[in-house]
Order: structure tokens, then C-alpha cells, then sequence
């Protein structure tokens, strides 16, 4: 099979889902690689790489992407991309095609066999190939060092001759994957840790990274391992004891999701008008709104003292790593498609048949 990957055009994007690591790999199992020229260059694997790898790069999308079995990308393509593809090509990363009806009608249209990583089960075997948990692990770490740069404020405690400098105090809104790398982080540089969320087996989780858990009462554990959204009266419960809470925290960061919806507004602007000035919001949760109500996605914003970050690029920021862990994620996925170095899915296998998108029949329908 001939793998395409083609430069990411999303603005800010860093990222990608093929480094010359992972390249090698599949030109090992039989694969030809195209790679559109400067791929790699934000996240700093050069050209050379690649060829090393066993690439071919080409000069630009149509002749990485046409005719291509299998195509590889970080974010959802644009429409002109998926033109350039033909009926049976397999698409791998991470799609949204529910997000965007265009999208998801030329994904229809083209007949190609889309598998949105973002589907894929959460189950153990599936972890290898996980991109939301890997993406997330950079974003939490990175939301921590922008709370950490932002601050006024030392992280650890200080024995100065200039007298006792007393530790942050940082708390982390979620503890799911991006939460808990943030909760290891800010304990890594020193500051005292609090976490919470509404999941009870989180208390563990944090505790054991070395942060205190935050007991707010609610407890909402969902389906599949997540949240489910908070009734009124829970919501009501959790904003009554934090809005007290945050007035003596310094930095806080936000990673709060229910899955399918927006984020949930955890932090209210009373709450941001009743904490000190100095203190920083770190809101990770930007993407789908931000877990805080002063929040602006994508900015950087002083309210009454209180700067609140509405990140959106946080996994580009550490775009080595987070491609790295990308690459090999989408790797151990291809690998299920390829049998002998062609194209192959075995649909008996749950992981291929529960992430394809559209459900599998309507794509047997397509193709027909
Ligand atoms: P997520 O991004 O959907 O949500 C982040 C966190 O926000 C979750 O922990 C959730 O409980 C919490 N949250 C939601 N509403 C809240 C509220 N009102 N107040 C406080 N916290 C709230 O979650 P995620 O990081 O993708 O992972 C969630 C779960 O999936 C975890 O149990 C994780 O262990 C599990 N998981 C399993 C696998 C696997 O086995 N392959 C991989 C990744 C994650």
C-alpha cells in the first residue's frame, strides 16, 4: 500500500502523524511513504529524516495524497484534501466528521473509509493507540508551565535570606488525563497540589501523584469511564464550595470535559471577581468553551487582576513529543489495516469496526 502524508493547514498546527521513527516502521512492513516536502519541519524532523527513513517526499499535497491507499493527518482535512483522495482510501486522525457536515458529506462522497481516532474505544488494547490520552498528556504539562510563566509567583517554597517565600497554591479542575499530568507537573515544580473532580476514583489518582483531593461532594461518574453533566442542584453544591475555596488559590487549572458536550462552566465570573489579583486561570478546556466563564479561547485576558489563558495550541506547543507519541499512536492503528503491507481491514476486529466513521454498513453502502 502507499501511505500520503501531506503538510497539516490548520493555523498554529505543529503537529504530525508520521515522523521518520514511525516512517521507517511502516516501510519495514511493506509500505511505500509519500510526505509532501516540509512536513515535519514545525516539529522539527527535516526532510533528510524522512528520506533516511525510506520516504518519498514529494513537492506538494496532490502528489503525496493521490492515489494513495492509506492517508495520514493530525487534524481534520480540508475539503479540497479530501478531493484528493480516492473511493477505498482508508483516513487516519483525527477527523471530527460530525462537527462539520461539509466534512463529513465529502468523507461520504469521496467513498472514503475514515477512521476518526478520536472514536476509537478506550479499552486496554486500544491505549497504544490512543490520541486524545497522548495529545492530553502535552496539553496538561504545557497548561502548567503557561499557569507557572504567568504567575507573579515562585512555584516552591524558598529559604531566601530575603526571608520565606511560601508555595503556590495550584488547583486542577478535572483530573482525567490532562489533569492528572497537571497535577504531577505543578507538584514537580514545587507548589502545593489540590485536585478535584467528579469521578471518585480520581481521589486515588491525584493523591497518589502527591496532590491533595479536593472534596467538593458531588460525585457523577458517567458511562465508559467519564463524567456525565451535573444535575442543578449538583452544580449549585460544587459552586457554593469552590467559590469559597478559590479565594486562597494562586494558579488554577482548568481540564474539565463530559463527552459530546460542551465543557462544563465550573469556575463563574463571581467566582474569577472573588479571587485575588495576580492569581492565573489556566483554561485547557478552551477548545469547547473553557471550563471558566471569563474565559476567551485563544487569548490571554486580565480580569479585575485575575489573567485568565484560554489556550487552543497546547499539544503543538511540545510538537516533538506530541508528534512522537501521535506517530506512534496512528502506527500501532495502520497496523491493524495492513496485512503484508496492503490494505486489509479486518472488520471482525472492534477496534477498526467501532471507530470507522460512518458505521460500517453505511460504508459498505458507499462503496457499493
Ligand atoms: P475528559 O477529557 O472527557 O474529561 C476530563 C475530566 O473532567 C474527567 O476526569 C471528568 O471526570 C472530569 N469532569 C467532567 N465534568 C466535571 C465537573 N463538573 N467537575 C469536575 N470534573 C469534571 O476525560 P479523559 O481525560 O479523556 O479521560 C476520562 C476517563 O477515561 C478516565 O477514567 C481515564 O482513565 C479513562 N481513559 C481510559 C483509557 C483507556 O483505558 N484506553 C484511555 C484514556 C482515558
Amino acid at each position: 500500500v502507499t501511505i500520503g502524508v501531506a503538510r497539516e493547514t490548520a493555523v498554529g498546527e505543529r503537529r504530525v502523524a508520521l515522523t521518520p521513527e514511525t516512517c521507517k516502521k511502516l516501510v519495514a512492513a511493506g509500505a511505500q511513504v509519500r510526505v509532501e516536502r516540509g512536513l515535519g519541519s514545525a516539529a522539527h524532523f527535516s526532510d533528510a529524516a524522512y528520506a533516511d527513513a525510506g520516504a518519498t517526499l514529494v513537492d506538494d499535497a496532490r502528489a503525496a495524497l493521490s492515489g494513495a491507499g492509506v492517508a495520514l493527518c493530525v487534524r481534520p482535512p480540508e475539503i479540497d484534501r479530501l478531493h484528493l483522495l480516492d473511493a477505498g482510501t482508508a483516513l487516519v486522525g483525527v477527523l471530527q466528521p460530525d462537527a462539520d457536515a461539509a466534512r463529513g458529506d465529502a468523507i461520504v462522497s469521496r467513498g472514503l473509509v475514515a477512521f476518526p481516532l478520536e472514536r476509537l474505544p478506550r479499552t486496554t488494547r486500544a491505549q497504544s493507540m490512543d490520541v486524545l490520552s497522548s495529545q492530553a498528556g502535552m496539553a496538561g504539562y504545557k497548561a502548567v508551565l503557561i499557569g507557572a510563566q504567568l504567575a507573579p509567583r515562585f512555584f516552591p517554597m524558598l529559604t531566601t535570606a530575603a526571608g520565606t517565600i511560601r508555595p503556590s497554591k495550584v488547583l486542577v479542575v478535572g483530573a482525567g488525563v490532562a489533569g492528572l499530568q497537571a497535577v504531577a507537573t505543578a507538584k514537580r515544580l514545587g507548589a502545593q497540589v489540590e485536585g478535584f473532580d467528579v469521578r471518585p476514583e480520581t481521589r486515588e489518582q491525584i493523591e497518589s501523584l502527591g496532590g491533595r483531593f479536593l472534596d467538593l461532594g458531588v460525585s457523577a461518574a458517567g458511562e465508559g469511564g467519564y463524567a456525565r453533566a451535573l444535575t442543578d442542584s449538583e452544580r449549585a453544591e460544587q459552586q457554593r464550595r469552590l467559590g469559597d475555596h478559590l479565594k486562597s488559590i494562586d494558579v488554577v487549572v482548568c481540564t474539565a470535559a463530559v463527552p459530546g458536550r460542551p465543557a462544563p462552566k465550573i469556575v463563574t465570573a463571581a467566582m474569577v471577581a472573588g479571587m485575588r489579583p495576580g492569581s492565573v486561570i489556566v483554561d485547557l478546556a478552551a477548545e469547547s468553551g473553557g471550563n471558566c466563564e471569563a474565559t476567551r479561547p485563544g487569548e490571554t485576558v486580565d480580569v479585575g487582576g485575575v489573567i485568565v489563558a484560554g489556550p487552543l495550541d497546547l499539544a503543538s506547543l511540545g510538537a516533538t513529543h506530541a508528534s512522537e507519541m501521535f506517530a506512534r499512536n496512528v502506527f500501532n492503528f495502520v497496523q491493524l489495516l495492513l496485512v503484508d503491507g496492503a490494505l486489509a481491514p479486518d472488520w471482525s476486529d472492534e477496534l477498526l469496526a467501532k471507530t470507522v466513521w460512518p458505521a460500517r454498513a453505511a460504508v459498505e453502502d458507499a462503496a457499493a
